[in-house]
Parts: structure tokens; C-alpha cells; sequence
């Protein structure tokens, strides 16, 4: 045995048990011409968050940032329409969701989510030490509410509109839920801009819900790591405690202030862009004899057999989507980012190039019209 090995052995030793099981999230996400995998903002970063973004000067770069973003919070205080002390940040969405779980789960309490959901969600519950059970969503794609409860979770996980189908919770399940479960209810809403609706509201009427957003999807700046959380004050104040000071960066909080101030219209413009081409991309696929679910996001998921072929044969071709393979009720399944319809259309001729190559008969009846 090498001094290398011994080393590794002896630290493997010391590791927390719990983390045996726990995996190093990796999407498989390498380098590709046209990467519409991760449902980030292929338009770009808004114009004035550009803008500052290079004229940060140094200065702000040597010196600590604030403990807790405090100005970001006031500005997405004034958008939301909620006091400044009903927000939490975090290192993306991801962080605070990773210290919500810390926050309200003792060790051995119990993580919930519907499944298909976003794939971080168990790694979490298992990086803070918490039991995770998913639940199979219903032939429709809504949650199995009774079965969700049963399970009698500490932290309830709900994603809406839900990676990766895309289909949208409707507020009054998510107020059921919020009136019935005993304890924490996270609504993860990362593309809520592209459905239009909100439960942020739900935050004045039960003080155990959580709301969970991010600026890495609608506002462009995935890089910059910029997330947040919307609840009642006592609530934020224990994920704060757990999530620890100095988490967001200067660079992130000037810039994402500046989004949130100044680029307003051009979120929405391009959210509303995202949104038509979502419909768009959606008819395509239709066209081609697949059967997309109801997206309120901005990406498409649909079934496609065989999809870890597909999407190889699609990244030979220097197009990557996201491969989804069994999912319940839906079995194999892409997942497709929305951006520029150019990009799209490059998109498709892969798409039909690997489904040509992988699947022929599906193909063929694709061109004449008739379902395989
Ligand atoms: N929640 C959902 C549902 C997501 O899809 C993602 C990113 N893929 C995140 C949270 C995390 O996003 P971020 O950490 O960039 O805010």
C-alpha cells in the first residue's frame, strides 16, 4: 500500500457514517456546444447587472461582504412586498435549501418529497444526517398528498413548478398541506417566474412555511450563487443560524441588488419570452409524435424511450438535454432547456437525427403521421 492509499484509508475511517452513502452530485454536465441541461437564462445576464458587474472595483473585493446581505434583502423585500426580516440568502438556492434541512432536522427526523423531484433534495437530507423518503406522484403528475403525509415528515419538500416535469402545484394543495402537515414545508419555487403564480402569500398565513427561491434561473446569474428564502421571522432566523455568515459574496449581493432594482423589465421580458417558446418547443414535439407534460417552467420534459441513447446520440451532435431515465409514470424521459428559438431549432435537428439514429421506427412514424 502506498502512502497515498493509507492516506485515503485512514480518512475514510474518519468520515461521518452517514456520509458512506452520500454521493458527489454530478450531472454529467460536460462541455458541449450548446448545453441546454441545467434551465439557466440563455439570453444572458441582465444589462445593468452586466454593467456593474464590471465595474466592481477592488476595494470591494478585499474587504469581508455583509454578514447577512442585508441590503439584498431589503431590495427583494420591496419587490415581494414582504418586510426585509422575512428574507434569508444563501450561496444559491441550493445553500439555502442545504441549511433549511440543518435548521428544522434533528438527526434521524424525516425529509418528504414527491418523486420525480429535483435530484439534490435526498442528497441533502442525507448530508444533514436526515432520513429521506420519496413519495411516486400521481398518474397525473400531482402530489399524493395522503401518502406524503403519512409518512409524517419533520420537512416537507415541495417543488413547484417541479423539476424535472415542470408541472405546477396549484396554491390550494399547497395550503391543504400547509394546513395538515405538523411540521416544516419548503416550496421550492426556482422557476416560479415562469408560472406567474406565487405561494409567497402562504408565508402570512402559516408560520412554518418556507418559500424558497433563486436568481439563478429567470435573472441570469447562476455563476454569482444568489438564492433566497421567504417566510415568517422566526422561521428565516433559524435558517440564518444554520446557513452562517458571509455566505453571499460582495461581487453577488451588488450585482443581484442592482438586478432586482434595475432590471426588472428585462426579467420580464425575457421570462415571457422563455414562456412562449416553452409552447413553442412544446408543439414541436407534438408535431413529432411525443407528448410533452404541461410546463410551467422553462423547460419541456417529455417521455422519450431509450433517453440515455438519445441524448448521447444528441451530444455526439453537440447538442446536450438532460436524460431522465424511468421515471414513475412517465418512463424514459428528456428534459430540454428553453432559449433563443435558433438554439431550439438547432436542438430539434439533433433531436431528430437521434431519434432517426436510436429509435428509426419512432422515426418513421413520426413522418407519416402515425403514432408508434
Ligand atoms: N431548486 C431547483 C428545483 C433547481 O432546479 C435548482 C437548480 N437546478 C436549484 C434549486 C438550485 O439552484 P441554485 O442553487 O442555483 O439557486
Amino acid at each position: 500500500m502506498s502512502a497515498l492509499d493509507l492516506d485515503r484509508a485512514a480518512r475514510l475511517a474518519v468520515a461521518r457514517a452517514v456520509y458512506a452513502d452520500v454521493p458527489l452530485y454530478d450531472p454529467k454536465r460536460a462541455p458541449v456546444d450548446l448545453d441546454l441541461t441545467d434551465n439557466t437564462n440563455l439570453w444572458g445576464v441582465p444589462p445593468t447587472a452586466e454593467r456593474v458587474l464590471r465595474e466592481i472595483a477592488p476595494s470591494v473585493i478585499t474587504r469581508y461582504p455583509s454578514l447577512y446581505a442585508a441590503d439584498l434583502k431589503q431590495a427583494l423585500a420591496e419587490w415581494l412586498g414582504v418586510s426585509a426580516d422575512m428574507l434569508v440568502t444563501g450561496a444559491g438556492s441550493d445553500d439555502v435549501l442545504d441549511s433549511a434541512m440543518r435548521a428544522f432536522g434533528d438527526p434521524g427526523d424525516r425529509v418528504a418529497a414527491s418523486v420525480p423531484t429535483f435530484a439534490m433534495v435526498p442528497i441533502f437530507a442525507q448530508m444533514n444526517g436526515l432520513a429521506y423518503t420519496g413519495v411516486p406522484e400521481t398518474a397525473d403528475h400531482t402530489l399524493d398528498v395522503e401518502a406524503l403525509l403519512a409518512t409524517a415528515p419533520k420537512v416537507l419538500y415541495v417543488c413547484t413548478p417541479n423539476n424535472p416535469t415542470g408541472c405546477v402545484t396549484p396554491l390550494a394543495t399547497l395550503r391543504a398541506l400547509a394546513m395538515r402537515h405538523t411540521g416544516v414545508l419548503i416550496i421550492d419555487e426556482a422557476y416560479a417566474e415562469f408560472a406567474g403564480v406565487s405561494a409567497v402569500q402562504l408565508v402570512r398565513e402559516f408560520d412554518r412555511v418556507l418559500v424558497v427561491r433563486t436568481m439563478s434561473k429567470a435573472f441570469g446569474l447562476a455563476g454569482l450563487r444568489i438564492g433566497y428564502a421567504v417566510g415568517q421571522p422566526a422561521l428565516v432566523t433559524e435558517v440564518e443560524k444554520s446557513r452562517g455568515p458571509y455566505k453571499l459574496t460582495s461581487l453577488a449581493e451588488r450585482v443581484a441588488v442592482t438586478a432586482v432594482r434595475e432590471d426588472m423589465a428585462w426579467v420580464q421580458e425575457h421570462v415571457a419570452l422563455a414562456v412562449s417558446l416553452r409552447e413553442q418547443l412544446a408543439d414541436s414535439l407534438r408535431t413529432r409524435g411525443f407528448a410533452p407534460l404541461p410546463s410551467g417552467a422553462n423547460f419541456v420534459c417529455a417521455a422519450v424511450p431509450e433517453c440515455v441513447a438519445v441524448g448521447q446520440a444528441m451530444r455526439a451532435r453537440g447538442v446536450a438535454v438532460r436524460p431522465f431515465p424511468a421515471l414513475p409514470h412517465i418512463g424514459d424521459a428528456l428534459r430540454f432547456s428553453v432559449g433563443p428559438w435558433p438554439l431550439l431549432e438547432r436542438c430539434l435537428a439533433a433531436f431528430d437525427a437521434a431519434v432517426a439514429e436510436v429509435l428509426p421506427d419512432r422515426a418513421a412514424a413520426a413522418s407519416t403521421g402515425v403514432s408508434a
